[in-house]
């Protein structure tokens, strides 16, 4: 949400004539704020503590904080850090095109109430649209809701126009962002859902692949899981966090479904979709949680075998009900305990899973160029480094799998398969 947020704020000042400088003495520093862990709010307000000296030599320039920072309790931060001229909240752009626009009007390139076209002129190969901001579970280890708010979908017709635009400027695969993507449109009325979106996206011309992040189990209708099967642009992949593995961790962190729920939710997708790709996120020493309770979140790893676990350590993060009601009583070193035996057991998964591509025909989409060597992602997202040559970023290659490892594989090119048609006739 964030890199999507900043790539339009910087499409924005780009058409107001800035050029874009990594340097923090320049005339207008933005901070585009993550508040999910405490850590890195302490990060961002470290950053304005130092962009105060710098201020002081340089009285003109303009500090701008964006994001999830900027929320219902700015004003505590604004009497906190009064160097910083615009506090504005994720995606109200305007708040900082607006003043950019009056200070350099002199120059002619004043906004007069329009803003200016936010979409990158240049996006990335595969890029992202947020579709829904905000949500309305409240999780209790989470602040997102506090901050971002209750969930405000666009439109179809409104992420119908970006994605086509995306597409005509140049990228290829699109991947639709939310909070809870799959409550996408059931605050709109009509109500529409996820897999209403996915159909008329999946029509547009140009795009050859479409993926959709972060669900929630309880919103993963049956409807969307068939879309994911019968739409032919949507690739087979699905981040469907559990967070934990035991009914009652569960129920304190008020996810709202139980484990054997969410076992009976991925029974389902692995009926409906054959050959889908699942991750998850999952989080570690809740509160309360036991080393029992935890062996069952290494149980439910084991039985489903995701193809990535995203896990992390819970930290107490101020203004969560987790915070207010549950402390935070497992110790550090436990916490990396677990954590060792989850990264060891995934490595074994992911080793495993990824054995069975060695000698097996994937499509590419190349995305990166580093070190003289060429990566992209399958349609199953799994990241494959390139052997051989004449490939550019944005092609779509054939390759046969040579080596694989853990996280990553390694194909040699076998022919460049750019046609819409053939990508979607190998689906
Ligand atoms: S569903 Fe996700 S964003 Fe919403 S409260 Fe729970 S963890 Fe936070």
């Amino acid at each position: 949400m964030n890199v999507s947020d900043s790539e339009r704020l910087s499409s924005g000042l780009t058409a107001l004539g800035l050029e874009k400088n990594d340097d923090v003495n320049s005339d207008l520093v933005v901070i585009n704020t993550c508040v999910v862990r405490q850590s890195a709010e302490d990060t961002a307000t470290g950053l304005l503590g130092k962009l105060k000296k710098i201020k002081k030599k340089n009285p003109s320039m303009m500090i701008c904080v964006m994001g999830c920072m900027v929320g219902p309790k700015t004003n505590v931060l604004e009497k906190r850090f009064p160097h910083v001229d615009v506090w504005a909240a994720p995606q109200r752009f305007e708040k900082i095109l607006d003043p950019v626009s009056d200070q350099i009007s002199e120059d002619g390139n004043e906004l007069d109430g329009c803003l200016p076209d936010l979409l990158p002129l240049h996006p990335k190969i595969a890029s992202f649209v947020p579709i829904i901001h905000g949500c309305n579970k409240f999780c209790s280890f989470c602040i997102i809701p506090y901050r971002r708010g209750r969930e405000i979908s666009k439109t179809i017709p409104e992420v119908k126009a970006e994605v086509e635009k995306l597409v005509r400027r140049g990228a290829k695969e699109v991947t639709l962002l939310g909070q809870n993507v799959d409550s996408f449109g059931h605050d709109l009325d009509p109500r529409v859902d996820l897999a209403d979106l996915l159909e008329v996206i999946n029509s547009i011309e140009g795009l050859i692949r479409l993926r959709f992040l972060t669900s929630h189990p309880n919103d993963m209708s049956s409807k969307i899981i068939k879309s994911i099967r019968d739409l032919p642009k949507v690739c087979e992949t699905i981040n469907l966090p559990f967070q934990a593995g035991n009914n009652e961790v569960l129920e304190n962190m008020r996810r709202g479904y139980t484990r054997e729920e969410y076992l009976e939710k991925i029974q389902e997708i692995r009926e409906t979709i054959p050959n889908v790709s699942v991750t998850t996120d999952l989080i570690i020493g809740f509160p309360g949680e036991t080393r029992d309770q935890f062996e069952q979140s290494l149980d439910i790893v084991e039985r489903v075998r995701f193809d990535k676990v995203h896990a992390s350590i819970y930290s107490d993060r101020p203004g969560t009900i987790a915070s207010r009601k549950m402390g935070d009583d497992v110790s550090r070193d436990e916490k990396k305990l677990r954590m060792a035996k989850m990264v060891n057991l995934q490595k074994n998964i992911s080793t495993d899973l990824n054995l069975a591509y060695k000698g097996a025909n994937q499509t590419v989409l190349v995305e990166n160029k580093s070190d003289n060597r060429f990566s992209g992602r399958s349609r199953l997202d799994k990241l494959v480094y390139l052997e051989g040559e004449g490939v550019e970023i944005g092609d779509f290659v054939d390759v046969k799998i040579t080596e694989t490892r853990t996280w990553s594989l390694t194909g040699s090119i076998q022919k460049i398969n750019n046609t819409l048609e053939e990508q979607l006739i190998e689906h």
